[in-house]
Parts: C-alpha cells; sequence; structure tokens
C-alpha cells in the first residue's frame, strides 16, 4: 500500500486538455515513517493535466517517446516517487521543451515546461519548504521536502506567491509562484526537478540525485 503525505487530499479531476474526460486519479495522503514529518496543510486549486505535448515536434532534447503528432506516449500525470505521489508536471496547459538528461555536453537536471501564456507554479505533492531565494542559476527557486527522501525545486520564476518562503508548509498544488525567466534562462519556462537522497549533507540540494520525471510508475489508487 502506497503512504502518502497529510491528511485528506482529494484530487477530484484531472482537468483534461484534450476531450477525453480524465479519471480520478488521487485519493489520500498519509505521512511516511520517521523525519521530516510533513503535515499537510491546504489543498490548492492546481489540477494537473491528463496530456503533455512536445513544445518542438521532435526538436526536444531528451524527449521521452511522443507518437505522431508529438504527445508523449503513455503520459503519467501523476507518478510515485519513492512513498511520496507527485504531480509530473506542476503547471497547466504546459508543453515540454526540454527533458531530462545531457544535452551539449552538461546533464539537464530537470524538465522545461512552457505555457504561453506563462501561468502559475504549483506544488507537486504536499511538503516544507526548505528554499525560496534567488539564486544565480535557477533564479528565484522554490526547493521542497516532500518527507521520505524525495524533493522538488521549481526554477526561473517570475516571482513568489504570497506566504512562500523557507519553513512554510504548503498542501498539493499550492501556488508557489508565476513561471518566468529568472535567472540563466532563456525564454520564460519552469524548470522542474524531482529530486532524491538526504538533504542534509555538506551540499545540500546540490547533493541529491536528480531523476527523470517520466521514469515513475502512475499513481494508481485502487493498488
Ligand atoms: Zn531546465
Amino acid at each position: 500500500m502506497i503512504r502518502l503525505l497529510g491528511a485528506a487530499l482529494t484530487l477530484v479531476f484531472l482537468a483534461a486538455c484534450a476531450s477525453a474526460p480524465a479519471p480520478v486519479q488521487v485519493r489520500t495522503y498519509t505521512p511516511p515513517p520517521g523525519p521530516p514529518q510533513v503535515t499537510a496543510t491546504v489543498q490548492g486549486t492546481f489540477q494537473p493535466n491528463a496530456y503533455l505535448r512536445s513544445c518542438g515536434g521532435i526538436y526536444v532534447t531528451n524527449a521521452p517517446p511522443m507518437d505522431s503528432d508529438f504527445w508523449v506516449t503513455d503520459y503519467k500525470p501523476i507518478i510515485v516517487v519513492g512513498q511520496i505521489v507527485l504531480a509530473t508536471a506542476p503547471s497547466n496547459d504546459v508543453c515540454l521543451s526540454s527533458g531530462f538528461g545531457f544535452r551539449s555536453a552538461r546533464r539537464h537536471d530537470g524538465i522545461d515546461l512552457q505555457s504561453v501564456p506563462a501561468g502559475p507554479v504549483y506544488s507537486a505533492a504536499p511538503g516544507r519548504i526548505l528554499e525560496a531565494r534567488v539564486s544565480t542559476g535557477y533564479g528565484n527557486m522554490v526547493l521542497i521536502d516532500h518527507g521520505g527522501g524525495v524533493y522538488t525545486r521549481y526554477a526561473h520564476l517570475a516571482y513568489f506567491s504570497e506566504g512562500i518562503q523557507a519553513g512554510a508548509e504548503v498542501g498539493f498544488g499550492q501556488e508557489l509562484g508565476m513561471m518566468g525567466q529568472s535567472g540563466n534562462a532563456t525564454a520564460i519556462h519552469l524548470h522542474f526537478e524531482i529530486l532524491t537522497g538526504n538533504y542534509n549533507n555538506p551540499r545540500g540540494s546540490k547533493g541529491l540525485d536528480p531523476r527523470n520525471p517520466f521514469e515513475f510508475p502512475a499513481y494508481n489508487p485502487g493498488s
């Protein structure tokens, strides 16, 4: 049985960007054993899209498998990382502009998501904010600890939403800020990372292991 964070988290519908209604996906969260203890607070308004498409057809680096219309094949909008249930793309009506992995001999530690116009960025799961600050490369950046050795990072935000600061607890889908181009970014987009490991190491978030969001299994409430 998958163990999830917090109190009653109810995700009623996945907001489908295509015509087919999306199935109900997420039910409840209970915290994993041991620290850090995260108490899920208010659930935000975010409803993940059921599908994800490439922004640039075949010209997207490290793209996952796509169909002939450049929709990500077998896209999983809600995934399970360890004991944590996460939204794969924590912003609405986005396309994928870069995948995870090496590009130009540098490792891309997350995925890049764009929408036009730029939209709000949401917490991918309940957790506690470890960092909400300006970074040279990441620009306005939020790092969340979801418990169980799972973390997420949201970079290049235009600004932070009210109350988004280190130490604050967030529920699923709470607004963190607005998609932007702060830091080292050539276009307005969200750089989103899933990280695993232990933040309490000499390198902090840089000592965590970046993970490919497309490698994780879908959350199945019935399993
Ligand atoms: Zn990126």
